[in-house]
């Protein structure tokens, strides 16, 4: 690609640029012997139990400390496969690109999306680029949907948490939101937060192996480790109750919450898991994850309990109790 090349209408209108687009970047970024095909779907062979997963991605900044939208892109869709136990396997990508954003930058985002899917193990096979006007969207905004294969005997749901079992996360809360946020520079906060952007798949196997009594499984992302701790509470109809002095937050993103006024349980996280795991395995889960570099900062940081209604309580660090409702209205737009 040359120099200060920009992105024309063209690019996305399937002809000549296109097709150079395709075979000079995407193809040889991506490459495998299934999107090689370059037909009109990916061919798959899949057996039993598959998880099937979309989301899509519009996050200002695009480049971002800790990684950028392409790296994003693949890591949630494939945590929120790896969240129901599946084994993630297959992704397509597909970008919607604004006129004028230079070929370079949509290069290095494309790398990105290669590099993160390598390091997840899963294939990129088929996808879709189209461009808009200037000013129709902002620089970039990508869809990935992915398939992973559910190994027999995994039960894993939001409707699983049972009384008595404890609640894991694998480290800080909140980077992700905090990184984005003084990257925006709206608070002319400088910090050297990083987002804790990553592919949970391997550490989820390896959690998995290590016990059959995980219950639930989910990555507090938009809306933070309280919301999404409401949504398992509401579906497993339980009582959660957390324990302040147990959360992981690191002192930058501490320090970051208490000059904004904000509570870091509400902020978004995109390398993080909240595990739901009985009683009896959350010490081998906890080692477990504390021995995997993306869980060196795990905690135990709640329990499940029967409670009269489902509903998530703070015990604070002097003793009082406080209930933790869901996220109301947009703490951030487009966060991810
Ligand atoms: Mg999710």
């Amino acid at each position: 690609m040359k120099n200060n090349e920009k992105i024309l209408l063209a690019h996305g209108g399937g002809g000549k640029l296109t097709h150079r687009l395709l075979k000079e970047l995407i193809f040889p970024a991506f490459s495998n012997p299934i999107l090689a095909k370059a037909e009109d779907a990916a061919i798959l062979d899949l057996k039993g139990k598959t998880a099937f997963s979309t989301d899509s991605f519009v996050i200002q900044p695009i480049f971002f400390p800790g990684g950028d939208i392409g790296k994003l892109a693949v890591c949630g869709t494939v945590n929120d496969l790896a969240m129901m136990g599946a084994k993630p396997l297959y992704l397509t990508a597909a970008c919607i690109v604004e006129e004028g954003l230079e070929v370079s930058t949509l290069e290095k985002i494309i790398k990105s999306m290669a590099k993160a899917s390598q390091e997840a193990g899963v294939k990129i096979v088929g996808g879709d680029l189209k461009v808009v006007e200037k000013n129709a969207c902002d620089k970039i905004f990508i869809n990935t949907t992915g398939l992973g294969s559910i190994p027999k005997k995994i039960d894993i749901s939001a409707e699983n948490a049972r009384p008595g079992d404890a609640v894991i996360i694998n480290g800080f809360i909140g980077e992700h939101a905090a990184a984005i946020m003084s990257a925006r520079q709206d608070y002319k906060l400088k910090t050297s937060i990083k987002s804790d952007c990553a592919s949970l798949n391997y550490l989820i196997a390896g959690l998995l192996a290590k016990s059959g009594h995980i219950h639930v499984m989910r990555d507090p992302t938009r809306g933070g480790v309280a919301t999404t701790l409401n949504e398992i509470a509401q579906q497993s109809n339980v009582e959660i109750q957390l324990e302040e002095d147990q959360l992981p937050i690191s002192a930058a993103v501490r320090g970051f919450c208490e000059i904004l006024g904000i509570d870091p349980l509400y902020m978004a996280n995109e390398g993080k898991v909240l595990v739901f795991v009985a009683q009896k395995d959350s010490g081998k889960i906890l080692s477990a994850m504390r021995k995997h570099p993306l869980g060196k900062k795990a905690q135990i940081i709640g329990k499940v309990s029967r409670g009269n209604n489902p509903q998530v309580l703070l015990r604070t660090s002097i003793g009082s109790t406080r209930i933790m409702d869901m996220l109301t209205g947009e703490q951030l737009p487009r966060i991810c």
